[in-house]
């Protein structure tokens, strides 16, 4: 039902104005509120809380159906959900009670603040500091790219409340940080792509910030709340590129069918079949992979391997089918008229966000040779 609604939606209030907004980069401020009424800001968040409760092999269709008509929307959930995850695994009871429902109605929308301007694969060396004052921290330092930085309100926010213990994880914290005097989105990201959707620094001058906001009610557990919510992350992006694989490939079938050279449509050239043909597997491949590490996401397994494995082929099949399908569009590829353009200037965030693909190549490698010692 979920998928129907979406798919819908998709068609008569998005598809419409997605060249318009993306050229423009603004701010979909209508869809937004549409996704509130679809429950989308809830996906993931229980029923208990107003949420929908999907599982993971639900919400990646639904992110996949999303990121083929305009990635940019996903971000938007997506980054807003993994606050809540957050929230929902180490937060108190208090704290869900306080966020939960407010997050699930769109009511409050965020995202996860982890990245700075001189750390972003190696979290343990953030700078950005709570030191504790009373009953309160006050927070000082800067992020960098926060998506929703802009628009949302507040943020799951990772500090070091203690920068000399070692191992330095243990001297990590997060807090649930809502905007207001010293902490503001100080600008908005220029980027390449995933327009729309703002991309912004966050500044923390002195920003007071009650102890009640330490998730957990416990310091030190920051790095393993942000790692943890990461395999939900990447089936996320595995998702995505499964939905912007496969609009670069229906884009080409369609175009390849009615563009005509020496007399027939370029789908009877051999050389655009070969794309063709290996675009519909990379996409089948990438979806077979997600929908994999969905599957025992939602059994309770460990799943960091497939998760991982299902993202880098899923980003990488986005990456390479973008770029195919430029090729097969020609010169008409060039022009901002077709869709093709956008997904391949989006595609390539896929292999960097919620983990580079170079670290999952390491992950799957790392788990591999755990298993198979000699
Ligand atoms: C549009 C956009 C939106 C984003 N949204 C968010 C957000 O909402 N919240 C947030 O916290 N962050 C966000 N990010 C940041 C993103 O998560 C980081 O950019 C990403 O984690 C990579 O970190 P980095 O840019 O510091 O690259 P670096 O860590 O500097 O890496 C540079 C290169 O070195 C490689 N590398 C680094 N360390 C190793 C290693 N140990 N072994 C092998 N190779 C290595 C990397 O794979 C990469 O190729 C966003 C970024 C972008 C571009």
């Amino acid at each position: 039902m979920i998928l129907d609604a979406v798919s819908r939606w998709l068609e008569r209030e998005v598809r419409p104005h997605v060249k318009k907004l993306d050229q423009a980069d603004e701010y979909p401020e209508s869809m937004v509120e549409q996704m509130k009424e679809l429950g989308l800001f809830g996906a993931t968040i229980p029923e208990q809380y107003g949420g929908l409760g999907l599982n993971a092999t639900t919400y990646a269709k639904v992110i996949g159906k999303i990121a083929s008509v305009w990635m940019s929307l996903t971000g938007v959930i997506n980054s807003h959900l993994i606050m809540s995850a957050c929230v929902q695994r180490i937060g108190t009871d208090a704290q869900k009670e306080k966020f939960l429902a407010k997050f699930a109605s769109g009511e409050i929308r965020g995202g996860l603040a982890l990245t700075e301007p001189d750390a972003g694969t190696d979290l343990q060396a953030i700078r950005t500091s709570a030191k504790k004052d009373g009953d309160s921290y006050v927070i000082n330092g800067t992020k960098m790219w926060i998506t929703n930085g802009i628009h949302g309100s507040c943020f799951a926010l990772l500090v070091k409340t203690d920068s000399t213990i070692e191992p330095r994880h243990k001297g990590m914290s997060m807090f649930l940080v809502e905007k207001g005097p010293g902490f503001e989105a100080s600008r908005k990201l220029k980027k390449l792509g995933y327009n729309g959707v703002d991309s912004a620094e966050l500044v923390f001058d002195n920003f007071r910030v009650s102890g009640d906001n330490l998730l957990g009610g416990e310091e030190g557990k920051g790095l393993q709340t942000a790692l943890s919510g990461l395999e939900l992350g990447r089936i996320n992006i595995a998702a995505r590129g499964c939905g912007l694989a496969e609009a670069a490939l229906m884009d080409s079938l369609r175009y390849a069918q009615q563009r005509e050279t020496m007399g027939k449509p370029i789908a009877q050239h051999q050389a655009i079949q070969l794309k063709l043909g290996e675009m519909s597997t990379r996409v089948r491949a990438a979806k077979l992979l997600t929908y994999d590490a969905a599957k025992i996401y939602d059994s309770g397994q460990r799943c960091d391997m497939e998760a991982g494995m299902a993202k880098y082929f899923a980003s990488e099949a986005a990456v390479t089918n973008s770029m195919e399908a430029m090729r097969i569009h020609g010169g008409n590829s060039y022009s901002k008229e077709y869709n093709v353009e956008r997904y391949f200037r989006d595609a390539p965030l896929m292999c960097i966000g919620e983990g580079t693909n170079e670290i999952q190549l390491m992950i799957i490698a790392k788990q591999m040779l755990e298993r198979h010692p000699v």
